[in-house]
C-alpha cells in the first residue's frame, strides 16, 4: 500500500503468464503478487529477489493465481531472480500459514519470524588445501619425511587441521607447503555433514513402569497415526528416559522421518543437552535464543533439507522447516515459557499437537503437574494417558508441611529488622546443615525488594511512565523495572518530598533472604540462583557444578533453578511466601502456583536421601496448599476443574484478549468506547470490557483490554475478525489479539 505505483514493462506484461505470490522478508503485512518472467520455473516454498519500491528484497514464494484474477495487470512488476537456498516443505509452509490464521497475524509479519534465519549472511566457505598440477614446484623444494607425508595425502582438499592431522604433522608443515606453491587454497565443498543420532549408542535401562509406559507409547506409535499422548508422571519418575526410548524407536523405523523435542527455555541446560548427547552419542543440534548466528543458519538449513534429523529447542524450534516431523516430544508441557508474548501470540504446546496432526505424528506431552487444558483432554479420552506414579530407585517424594504464618510470624532481628523465615523453618534448616544435607529456599522474587517507599511522604518508586513498582537491586546499588528494563541508581534523598535517608524497602526478594541467611547461619555457604546471578548458561553451568560438588550449603532460588535439576544431596526445600503467585485476578494463579511448588518442592531427596519441604502460607485452607501438603493432585485438579467449568473458561471455553494501547489515553478511551458499540451479538460468545489492561501504562503507551470468552464450539478467530473489520482503528492506536492469553 506504501509502494508507488511501478512503470509498466511492456515488453514484460506481454509474456506474462502467472501470478506468484509473495511474502517480502519485509514488514508487509500481506502476500504481494509479482509477475513470473518467462523461462523462470518456481514452486511454493522457493526463494526469490522482488522489487519493492526502489528497493529489492528476499521473498518467499507462498502459492500461484491466474493473471485472469488480477485486476489491474499493467501494475504488477515482475520476480527478479530465483535464490538457491533450501526450499521450505510444504508441511511446514502449510503449518506457517495456518499458524499466522490461527493467531490472526498478518501471513507477511508471521512468516517473516519463520524466515529470519535466513536474513543472516550465509558463512564464508571453508577453505581446504590441495595439491597443485605443478610437478616443477614440487621438484624445487627440498623435501623432508613430513612434507613428503602431507603430499601424499592431499590429495583432495581438506581444511588445515585435517589435513595436518591426516599427514601426522603441524600445521606450520601444510602452512609452508602453501607458501612453496605447492600446495592451494580452495573452497570446501558447502555441503554440511551432520552426524546422525545413533538410537543403539547407549539405550536405557528402562524398570518395570518405565518399560510398560515404554511399551504403551509404542503401541501408540505403531499406529503410524496422529497421536497424541500424555506421559504423566511424578518428578524423578524417569519421564526423559521413556520418551527418549521412543525418540531411538522412531529415529530407528523411520528414517526420513525428523524429531523434535521442545523445552522450555530455562531447561536448556548443559546438563538436559549433555543427557541427549549420552544417549544419541553426538551433539544434537539445539535451537534456542543464544546459538550463534551462524549456527541459526546451519541449522535452519540441515532442517529444510531434511539433514537434521533430531532438533532440540526452545518454543521457537516449532517453526523450523521441517520436511516431515514423526514425533514431537514436548517436555513440561504446563510450563508458562511455551507461551509466545511478543509479536505474534501463540502456545507452543497447542500448536505442536496441531503439527503432529498435520504429519500424522505421534505427539508425547509429558508432565509431572499437567496443564488443566492437557488434562481434560486426556481424561476425556482425546489423548492417550500414561502415568508413572513412582519415583526412579529408592527415591521418595518429600513430606510436606504448611507452616501458618498467621500463628508463626517470625521474631524480627536483633536490629529491629523484619524477617521472613519462622522458627520451624529455621529449626528444619539447622537439622539439614547438621546432617551436612543442602537447603534450598524458593522464592520467585528477584533482587532486594519489591517495592521502594518514602516513609516520610508515602510516594512509592514506580517506573518512568509505566504502571509498575522499582524494584531494589542491592547487589548492584539499583532500582529496576522488570518490565521495561529502565534502571537508576538508588537515590539518597526521596524524588518527590526530598526528605533525607527516608526511603524504606518492603517486602523480600532472594538477595534479602540472603541476607537474613548470614545473619542465622554465619557458618553457612549461601548463595543466590537466579537469571541476575546467571545470566548466561557458563555462569548457570558453573554455579549448578558448584552445589553438585556440594561447595554451597543454602541455594536461595527463583524458579531459574526450581526446574530441571537434580541435586542428589538437597534435602531440605523451604517456600519462602507460597501465597506469592495467587494474588490478583489471573485465571491460571492457583494452577500456575501449585505447578510451581509442586516443581519446587520436588527438588528435595531426588535420589538417596529422603527429602523434606516446608511451606511458609498465611492460606493453609487454600486448595492448593492442601493438595500439596496432602500429595493429592487429584484433589487440585477437581476443584479447579469444577470453577473453570461453571464459568465456562479454558479448558471449558475459549478465550482470546484485545489490547488497545495508545500515547493519547483520551483517544484510547473513546475509541475502546466505540469499539464496544460494534461488539456482534453472537450466541455463545461474550465480551467483556473495555477495562484498563493489568498493565494500564507501559513506557508511556496506555492500554486497556477486552476479553472475549467463546463456548468451545463457536469460531471464536471469526468473531473476532468480524468484530474488528466493522469499524477502522486509528493509525495511533496498536491492537494486540492474543488467541488463548495465558497470563492476564
Ligand atoms: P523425570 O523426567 O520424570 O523428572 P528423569 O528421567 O529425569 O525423570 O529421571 C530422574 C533421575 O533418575 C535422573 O537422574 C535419571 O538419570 C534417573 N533414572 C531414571 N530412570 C532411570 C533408569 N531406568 N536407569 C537409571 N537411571 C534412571
Amino acid at each position: 500500500k506504501t509502494m508507488s505505483p511501478a512503470p509498466p514493462d511492456p515488453l514484460f506484461n506481454e509474456k506474462l503468464t502467472t501470478i506468484v505470490k509473495v511474502v517480502v522478508l519485509a514488514p508487509m503485512a500481506e502476500a504481494l503478487d509479482y509477475a513470473l518472467p518467462v523461462g523462470m520455473s518456481l514452486a511454493a516454498g522457493e526463494h526469490v529477489i522482488v522489487p519493492l519500491g526502489h528497493a529489492k528484497v528476499r521473498g518467499l514464494v507462498i502459492g500461484f493465481e491466474t493473471p485472469e484474477a488480477h485486476e489491474d495487470l499493467s501494475r504488477i512488476k515482475g520476480v527478479l531472480a530465483k535464490l538457491d537456498d533450501p526450499i521450505v516443505p510444504e508441511a511446514s509452509l502449510t503449518f506457517w500459514l495456518w499458524a499466522a490464521g490461527w493467531t490472526l497475524t498478518p501471513p507477511g509479519i508471521f512468516l517473516n519470524g519463520c524466515l529470519r534465519a535466513l536474513k543472516i549472511p550465509r558463512a564464508a566457505p571453508k577453505q581446504g588445501y590441495v595439491l597443485t598440477d605443478e610437478q616443477p614446484a614440487r621438484q624445487k623444494i627440498r623435501m623432508t619425511k613430513a612434507r613428503q607425508a602431507v603430499l601424499d595425502t592431499a590429495l583432495v582438499p581438506m581444511g588445515l587441521c585435517d589435513l595436518a592431522m591426516a599427514a601426522g604433522v603441524s600445521t606450520g608443515v601444510v602452512s609452508a607447503l602453501e607458501k612453496e606453491g605447492v600446495l592451494h587454497k580452495v573452497d570446501l565443498a558447502r555441503e554440511e555433514v551432520w552426524p546422525q543420532p545413533n538410537p543403539d549408542f547407549a539405550p536405557a535401562r528402562l524398570n518395570d513402569s518405565q518399560g510398560a509406559a515404554h511399551q504403551l507409547l509404542r503401541m501408540e506409535q505403531d499406529k503410524h497415526a496422529f497421536a497424541p499422548v500424555l506421559l504423566d508422571g511424578v518428578t524423578g519418575s524417569g519421564k526423559t528416559e521413556v520418551y527418549l526410548e521412543s525418540v531411538a524407536d522412531l529415529l530407528r523405523s523411520d528414517p526420513d522421518a525428523q524429531v523434535l523435542i521442545l523445552l522450555p527455555e530455562i531447561a536448556l541446560t548443559q546438563a538436559v543437552l549433555g543427557r541427549l548427547e549420552a544417549r544419541f552419542g553426538v551433539e544434537v543440534a539445539q535451537w534456542h535464543a543464544n546459538i550463534s548466528n551462524g549456527n541459526r543458519r546451519r541449522i535452519w538449513e540441515g532442517v529444510a533439507k531434511g539433514h537434521v534429523r533430531l532438533v532440540v529447542g526452545a518454543r521457537s524450534a516449532l517453526f523450523l522447516p521441517y520436511q516431515r516431523l514423526g514425533l514431537i516430544v514436548v517436555d513440561e508441557e504446563h510450563d508458562g515459557s511455551y507461551k509466545q508474548e511478543e509479536g505474534a501470540r501463540y502456545h507452543a504446546r497447542d500448536l505442536a499437537v496441531f503439527r503432529a496432526r498435520l504429519d500424522g505424528a505421534m505427539v508425547i506431552l509429558a508432565s509431572a503437574t499437567p496443564s488443566l487444558e492437557t488434562l481434560t483432554n486426556a481424561e476425556k479420552g482425546r489423548y492417550a494417558w500414561i502415568r508413572l506414579e513412582q519415583r526412579h530407585g529408592t527415591a521418595q517424594l518429600p513430606d510436606i508441611s504448611l507452616i501458618d504464618m498467621k500463628v508463626h510470624t517470625p521474631a524480627k532481628g536483633g536490629r529491629g529488622e523484619q524477617m521472613w523465615l519462622s522458627d520451624t523453618l529455621v529449626g528444619e534448616i539447622i537439622a539439614t546443615l547438621r546432617r551436612q544435607e543442602q537447603v534450598l529456599l524458593f522464592l520467585n522474587r528477584r533482587g532486594y525488594a519489591p517495592l521502594v517507599l518514602c516513609k516520610a511522604c508515602g510516594e512509592k518508586m514506580t517506573s518512568p511512565n509505566t504502571d509498575s513498582w522499582l524494584v531494589e537491586h542491592r547487589a548492584s546499588g539499583r532500582l529496576v523495572c522488570h518490565l521495561t528494563g529502565f534502571s537508576m541508581r538508588k537515590p539518597k534523598t526521596c524524588p518527590h518530598c526530598g526528605a533525607q535517608d527516608s526511603l524504606i524497602s518492603v517486602g523480600p526478594g532472594v538477595e534479602r533472604i540472603l541476607e537474613e541467611v548470614h545473619a542465622r547461619f554465619p557458618e553457612a555457604r549461601a548463595e543466590v540462583f537466579s537469571s541476575d546471578t546467571t545470566p548466561d548458561a557458563a555462569s548457570s553451568a558453573s554455579l549448578i557444578k558448584r552445589i553438585e560438588d556440594n561447595e554451597i550449603d543454602i541455594i536461595i532460588a527463583t524458579q531459574a533453578a526450581a526446574k530441571g535439576h537434580n541435586f542428589p544431596n538437597l534435602t531440605l526445600v523451604g517456600i519462602v511466601d507460597a501465597d506469592l503467585g495467587l494474588k490478583g485476578g489471573d485465571l491460571r494463579a492457583a494452577e500456575r502456583t501449585f505447578q510451581l511448588l509442586a516443581q519446587a518442592t520436588g527438588r528435595a531427596g531426588r535420589k538417596l536421601k529422603p527429602g523434606k519441604a516446608v511451606l511458609q502460607t498465611y492460606t493453609p485452607e487454600h486448595p492448593v496448599m492442601q493438595a500439596l501438603a496432602h500429595q493429592d493432585r487429584d484433589a487440585f485438579y477437581a476443584y479447579e476443574s469444577m470453577s473453570r467449568e461453571i464459568a465456562k473458561f479454558p479448558p471449558f471455553g475459549r478465550l482470546a484478549a484485545l489490547i488497545l494501547s495508545a500515547k493519547d489515553q483520551n483517544l484510547l478511551n473513546r475509541f475502546s468506547r466505540e469499539l464496544a458499540l460494534f461488539i456482534p451479538n453472537t450466541e455463545g460468545v461474550d465480551v467483556y470490557g473495555p477495562a484498563d489492561a493489568p498493565l494500564a501504562l507501559v513506557r508511556g503507551q496506555w492500554r486497556k483490554r477486552f476479553l472475549v470468552r467463546a463456548d468451545r464450539n463457536r469460531d471464536l478467530q471469526a468473531f473476532v475478525n468480524h468484530w474488528l473489520a466493522a469499524i477502522k482503528r486509528p493509525n495511533a492506536i496498536r491492537l494486540v489479539v492474543d488467541i488463548d492469553p495465558y497470563s492476564f
